[in-house]
């Protein structure tokens, strides 16, 4: 028998409205002949509340250690939204006359590193539902975002981590298609929240995809697109709310004509740090940046400016929560006498907006075009980088909306291929 995944994000769970609405998408396939797997995200808003309770828990007022959370029982909370919402479709399907059953992460078993907060799928077993659906159950809906560690506590897979569980039991149970149901009906060619002229696009490829959502387009979370490349998952962005087509997410050979760039994606919390003066010699990089990464800062673009005699100046980029573990590691570097800088200057007022296509390889003046739309509407440039198939730069972040239309409507992005 064929097996569909189907993903329902947080506002397609929001309440028994919502869910008996999504339900009802089941039941659907499940008349088509299907065995479904739900997967199902905790009720919108939820997880941001479970994620307050923990910091309030362990920073009260004065805090022996500010700022710091177990992550093993930070997992423990955040984890249990998901299992609300697991528990009511599966009620709510058996209520609309379907064989349901809710499964948590450690019963499928979803089997995870011990990478608190941000655990990695290692394995997901598949016996226990097959024998399950043997016996005659039509739906397992399962718990998103969670899974187990080898020690045997809750882990969690990183925020949006639910498209991961789904494309990742897809892969598992040889799915014959992973939908992902959210509140827009498709990728579009950028967050149609930041502009009406955003178009939805019928496909696109993985690559592109992975680039952007890794640069800031929440649709998908990055590891979901990347496990569906890996395991060539049919994977599909559709709508909860209406029957719209979604948009297939798929090998770049199934795209008959694409456009030089795709889509403009933005990273509202970005911060700019800058090393002033530090050493011009061999190893300065890695004594900066090896002790940033023990740190866990995620640092993302760099450069290098060549000051005055021997003198550098290094720039780089990082979540805007990071700020504070960057200038801690800095600063105990420059106490252990590892690296010695003047100052370190940090701007937490820039964002990143990047564009992003496969045409980009085989076409040239694509970042200039990019250059001269942002200079026409006055947005300076702070850092730039750039890949084969992505141009990003940082720019302040009152220019993003800005920044993301200019660029939309610089490469027509409104106008099919
Ligand atoms: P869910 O709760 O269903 O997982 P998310 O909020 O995580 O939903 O992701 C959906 C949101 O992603 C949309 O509401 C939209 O604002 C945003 N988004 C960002 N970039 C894009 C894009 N290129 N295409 C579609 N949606 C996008
Ligand atoms: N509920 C989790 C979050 O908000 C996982 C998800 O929705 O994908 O991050
Ligand atoms: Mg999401």
């Amino acid at each position: 028998m064929s097996l569909l995944v189907m993903k329902f994000g947080g506002t397609s769970v929001a309440d028994l409205a919502r869910i008996r609405n999504a339900s009802e998408k089941v039941k659907r396939e499940v008349e088509r002949g299907y065995r479904v797997i739900v997967i199902v995200s905790a009720m919108s808003g939820k997880t941001n509340e479970l994620v307050g309770w923990v910091r309030d828990a362990a920073n009260p007022p004065g805090a022996n250690a500010p700022g710091f959370y177990d992550a093993r029982e930070y997992d423990a909370v955040v984890s249990s939204g998901e299992n609300i919402t697991s528990g009511l479709m599966a009620l709510t399907l058996q209520e609309m006359g379907v064989e349901a059953r809710s499964w948590q992460g450690w019963q499928v078993p979803l089997k995870t590193t011990s990478a608190h907060g941000a655990a990695r799928i290692e394995e997901i077993g598949t016996d226990n539902l097959n024998t399950k659906f043997d016996d005659g159950m039509q739906v397992a809906v399962v718990a998103g975002f969670q899974g187990i560690s080898p020690e045997g506590r809750l882990t969690t897979l990183g925020r949006g981590g639910s498209d991961t569980t789904a494309v990742a039991f897809a892969a598992a149970f040889k799915a014959e298609r992973c939908d992902i149901y959210t509140d827009v009906d498709g990728i579009y060619t950028t967050d149609p929240r930041i502009t009406g002229k955003a178009r939805k696009l019928d496909k696109i490829a993985f690559e592109e995809m992975l680039e952007l959502a890794s640069l800031g387009a929440k649709v998908l979370q990055t590891r979901s697109v990347e496990l569906a490349m890996r395991y060539k998952v049919r994977l599909q962005v559709l709508s909860s709310f209406d029957d719209l087509p979604g948009t297939l997410v798929c090998d770049e050979e199934e795209i008959m004509e694409s456009k030089v760039v795709s889509g403009v994606a933005y990273s509202r919390d970005e911060a700019k740090l800058t090393l002033i003066s530090v050493a011009d010699r061999p190893g300065i990089a890695a004594a900066i940046f090896g002790p940033l990464a023990e740190a866990g800062v995620n640092v993302d673009m760099i450069v290098q400016n060549i000051s005055e005699e021997g003198r550098t100046d290094m720039t780089f980029s990082c979540p805007i929560d990071e700020v504070g573990k960057a200038r801690a590691a800095m600063e105990a570097a420059k106490q252990g006498g590892s690296i010695n800088y003047h100052e370190l200057d940090a701007d937490t007022e820039v964002c990143k907006v990047s564009i992003v296509g496969i045409g980009m390889r085989s076409h040239a003046g694509v970042a200039q075009k990019m250059f001269s739309a942002l200079a026409k509407e006055g947005v300076n440039i702070k850092v730039i980088t750039t890949s084969e198939i992505k141009v990003s730069v940082l720019v302040d972040r009152k220019y993003m909306e800005l920044a993301v239309q200019a660029l939309h409507d610089a490469f027509d992005l409104d106008k099919a291929a």
